[in-house]
């Protein structure tokens, strides 16, 4: 036949998404050098955030402590009881935030909302303790205080850009995810939650403010712990950012943040939060394909947070909905063709329905490159199912699926490599001997979280394929390196974060 194949064809877009070694290894340089600029200044690509938590647990941590979660449609109360035996418990309720909240006139709206879901969760599972500070609130005589332990810590998980200044302190640098409150604009977010608090007599400090890779790196440090601790938490979910150990003499820039912010100096360590999302925005590494600046064009922020939109959950069915659409729009390519039409006919007719969601932007959920990648169904059934239920198109022939998982397979590869060079470089540039360190013991623990890592098919294999290709770590480094999901790790680490933060002051 004298066209190509839809096979071919899908081939040749699916080279576009190779990550060479070289690639990989060039990026994992740039990622080191970026890294410490970030370090040194403010105003870098990657922001390199000091936490001012200045050590992970060790799995003996004990105690009660409160934990919140404000991330975008709902609010998360829990509690948490650690065991000190790297096991807990959590007792947790979730509400969602009305519309009208999240565009309220005052933060107060908002914040005395949330500081009353806290109340009815300390009446429904803490009542005896919440009653017994009650009564004694009531006896007390003016200026008595509450005694320490009458009262929770709470650890908050506010995932908003803030610029923290100390461990209980951050303001808001701006809203997204469709929040929308003026007046909480360079505001402290904890002192507001902390006052709504204080208006309704609970027995709750916040003391802790949590960025959800800290809370990841925590939770995971807690649940298995080794001889060093976990060395760095990494979400890969609806975006994608890490935080990690690094040694305090390195974080130069924090001399000029803030003087006097009081921190544990002890331990010669402080987690930063990498936001490495926006890992090379300008674009000196980073590959680029004709479907990746389709979609940069049409989000809301080009050419920002250009690593997360070549990594994470929230864009790569958007990635691959732009190559299924080059293909479908191009005359000499059959993929979804009507096999009826005569073969050298180029206006034959697409089998995909007017209104499929392959027409419409973010119509393709990144779930659905875990199912393609996951089917060994005979003739990929599994594929032609899913192409004829999510996106209407019916007569997809065995070749076609077979094209779409090319492309699923390139796209969810490149992903994972380019996952590799952000936790290979941190791995690099914090243990320098991590291919000939000894001794079964000497692993190098990475928490993880999100859908994409703990869902899609050979994520964590693409990782370490690539690990073995970077000479710094190699086959007998990559051996050391320990890869586990954090369940419940903002809960859990905001908990853990708050516990240290209670010892510090
Ligand atoms: P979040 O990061 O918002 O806390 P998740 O970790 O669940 O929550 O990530 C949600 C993202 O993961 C969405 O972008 C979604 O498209 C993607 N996702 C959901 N299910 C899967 C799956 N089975 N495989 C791969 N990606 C998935």
């Amino acid at each position: 036949a004298y066209k190509m194949s839809v096979l071919e064809e899908a081939k040749r877009v699916a080279a576009e998404f190779e990550y060479s070694s070289e690639d990989l290894n060039r990026g994992v340089k740039a990622f080191i050098s970026q890294m410490d600029e970030g370090l040194q200044k403010k105003g870098t690509s990657m922001s390199q955030i000091p936490t001012y938590v200045t050590a992970v647990p060790n799995g003996t941590e004990k105690g009660l402590y409160l934990a919140v979660d404000l991330g975008g449609t709902n609010f998360r109360v829990c509690s948490i009881q650690l065991h000190g035996n790297t096991t807990f418990s959590l007792t947790q309720s979730k509400v969602a935030i009305p519309r009208e909240l999240m565009v309220a006139k005052t933060s107060h709206e908002l914040f005395s909302f949330l500081a009353k879901q806290i109340e009815n969760f300390l009446r429904t599972h803490h009542n005896d303790h919440f009653e017994a500070h009650v009564k004694r609130r009531k006896t007390m005589s003016s200026g008595e205080g509450f005694r320490n332990e009458e009262i929770f810590q709470l650890g908050f998980t506010f995932s908003f850009p803030v610029n923290q200044i100390g461990i209980n302190r951050g303001t808001l640098a701006r809203w997204t995810k469709g929040f929308d409150i003026d007046d909480a604009i360079g505001q402290d977010v904890c002192e507001l939650l902390q006052i709504e608090i204080d208006a309704l007599h609970l027995p709750v400090k916040v003391a802790a403010l949590v960025n959800d890779t800290v809370g990841t790196l925590m939770a995971r440090s807690y649940t298995s712990p080794g001889k060093t601790g976990t060395l760095l938490g990494a979400i890969f979910g609806t975006g994608t950012n890490g935080a990690y150990v690094e040694k305090l003499d390195k974080v130069t820039k924090l001399k000029s943040i803030v003087e006097g912010a009081d921190y544990d100096k002890s331990t010669g360590n402080m987690i930063v939060n990498t936001e490495w999302g926006s890992f090379d925005n300008q674009m000196s590494v980073l590959p680029n394909t004709p479907y990746d600046e389709a979609l940069d064009k049409a989000t809301p922020n080009p050419g920002i947070q250009m690593f997360e939109k070549r990594v994470s959950g929230m864009f790569l069915g958007e990635i691959l909905r732009n190559t299924i659409l080059t293909l479908v729009k191009d005359p000499k390519c059959q993929l979804f063709k009507d096999s009826n039409s005569s073969t050298n006919d180029l206006h034959s007719t697409t089998t995909i329905a007017e209104n499929s969601a392959l027409y419409k932007q973010w119509g393709v959920d990144t779930s659905f490159l875990s199912i393609v990648a996951a089917d060994v169904s005979p003739g990929l059934k599994v594929t032609r199912q899913e192409l004829s239920k999510g996106f209407g198109v019916d007569a997809a022939s065995t070749e076609d699926a077979e094209a779409i998982k090319l492309l699923v397979n390139a796209i969810g590869k490149r992903s994972a490599r380019l996952s590799a060079v952000a936790l290979g470089a941190i791995v690099i540039s914090t243990d320098n001997h991590v291919s000939t360190g000894g001794g079964d013991d000497d692993v190098v623990d990475i928490g993880v979280d999100g859908s994409l890592v703990e869902y899609y098919p050979g994520f964590e294999d693409y990782v370490r394929e690539a690990f073995r290709e970077m000479p710094e770590i190699g086959a007998q480094g990559e051996r050391r390196i320990r890869i586990g999901i954090a369940k419940d790790g903002s809960g859990v680490g905001a908990a853990l974060i708050a516990l240290v933060a209670a010892h510090m002051g």
